[in-house]
Parts: structure tokens; sequence; C-alpha cells
């Protein structure tokens, strides 16, 4: 089984790949219109503050097979070094003190209210969780949470469902352009993408033939603008070519195998 989740976000200030792609809303409409053409669900994890703002667009995402999940209010407002800093220093994770995330995800969940929505799925911006994440998140009624990245198998722990994402990440992990040396310079900075469109193509279908062989779910993260970014959604039509083949789920309707 096949659970493809994407994070779409709300304008982020400086943020270089929106800057290029324009509104992730309308790179998530795209996205969804080639996962229609073949019949694939997903799951797109979304800000608050979209929801509010441009629920124009939300509407027209919400006439696809797709379920919305949360993604913090609006990925922790204006962040900066400082910031991020002290939060990770006092708090042990970059979501901030318990009463920080209790508001964002109350905040968060009125909004899919408001739209008659349940909130029963949640992703937390750049993995930026800790255990107070999970509580908060218990009480306020989310099963489903996708906030590890690994060969972990999914489990649950507090009443939350931990999904964790087991096929490479597009983004940070696909080169832009022309792959050059120092793409693979082995002290570049890991968020330089290391391998071209089509190598991840290639690693991303292994490990699912792989998983399907020993009966192991598989769970994506593609990012919508990545996919407009990097080639126009070229390789995502690729992508969900080679998905079709797969029986494909949402993240509420989570099962073991
Ligand atoms: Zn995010």
């Amino acid at each position: 089984m096949i659970y493809l989740t994407g994070d779409v976000h709300a304008r982020i200030e400086g943020n270089w790949e929106q800057e290029a792609g324009g509104s992730e809303l309308d790179a998530a409409i795209r996205y969804l219109e080639i996962l229609k053409k073949h019949k694939i669900k997903t799951t797109l994890f979304m800000n608050g503050i979209s929801l509010k703002e441009e629920s124009e667009k939300v509407k027209k995402i919400l006439e696809f097979d797709v379920e919305l999940g949360g993604h913090t209010y609006n990925n922790f407002g204006r962040m900066s070094i400082f910031k991020s800093y002290f939060r990770r220093k006092f708090y042990g994770c970059i979501y901030g003190s318990r009463g920080y995330q209790n508001k964002d995800i109350t905040k968060t969940k009125e909004e899919f209210e408001k739209m008659g929505l349940k909130m029963s799925s949640w992703r937390t911006h750049a993995f930026g969780s800790n255990e107070e994440t999970f509580k908060i998140l218990k009480e306020n009624e989310v099963k489903f949470v996708s906030d590890f990245v690994g060969g972990e198998r999914a489990h649950e722990e507090n009443g939350i469902i931990h999904i964790p994402i087991n096929i490479p990440v597009d983004q940070n992990t696909i080169a832009y352009g022309l792959l050059k040396p120092e793409n693979k310079d082995v002290f570049a900075s890991c968020t330089k993408g290391r391998i071209s469109p089509d190598e991840w193509l290639d690693i991303l279908k292994k490990r699912i033939i792989k998983n399907e062989k020993e009966k192991k779910n598989s769970v994506l993260l593609i990012h919508p603008e990545t996919m407009k970014v990097l080639d126009n959604f070229k390789l995502f039509e690729k992508v969900a070519e080679f998905l079709s083949k797969y029986k494909t789920g949402k993240l509420s309707e989570f099962r073991t195998y």
C-alpha cells in the first residue's frame, strides 16, 4: 500500500522555491490534477492560515480525492536564526514552548472546522515537533502523525499512530538543474541536492518494489512546489504513472499492511 503525502505552505518570506514557483496552493492543484488522471489518493498537509486566507483555492483543492492534514498555523511565524536557536536550546525543538504549540495547533484545528473538515492527520513543519506536540495533538483528536523519517515501522504510542516517511524525500535530495561537481562534494551542505531527478526516481521505484515484496507500506513525501520548480511536473508525471500500479490510501485510512 502506498501513502503519498505532500506539504503545501502559505507564503514564507524569502523562500527561494516560492519565488521561483509562485503559490504552493496553485502547485497543489496541478499536482492533484495529475494524481486524478492516475486515480491516486493523497494527503496534503496545509497551514491553518492558508485555509483562512486562501479559502477559494482550498475549496478547489477539496474537489479532488484528497485528505487535508494540519501543518502548523503559519510555519512558526517569522523565523530567525536567533529564534530557531533559542527554541531548540530551551524547548528542545523548533516548534517552541508548550503554550505556543498549544495555541498554534488549536488555531489550525479551528480553521479546519470552519471549512467543515476534521483534522485527523498532522505533520509538523520542518519535522519540528517534540513529545509535547504529540500530547497536544492527541488532546485535539488528531490520530495520524507523520513526523518521523526512516525505516522505523508505523506504530501507535499514547493514542497517536506514527507513520514515518520511508522513501527518500524529494526536497534537499534531488539537485535542481544540472548536477554540478559541488553537488557531489562530500563536504557539501546536506541541504544541497546530490542526485539527479532520474536517479531519485530510480531509488523510489526500487524501494517501493522492495516494500511491496516484503508487504511493507511505502510512505512518501513529495512537495507540489518542488515538482513545479524542478521541471514543471515532468518528473511527477513519471512518479504518478509508476504509483498508479499500486493501491494508494490517505493517511487517515492507514492500516498496518
Ligand atoms: Zn513544511
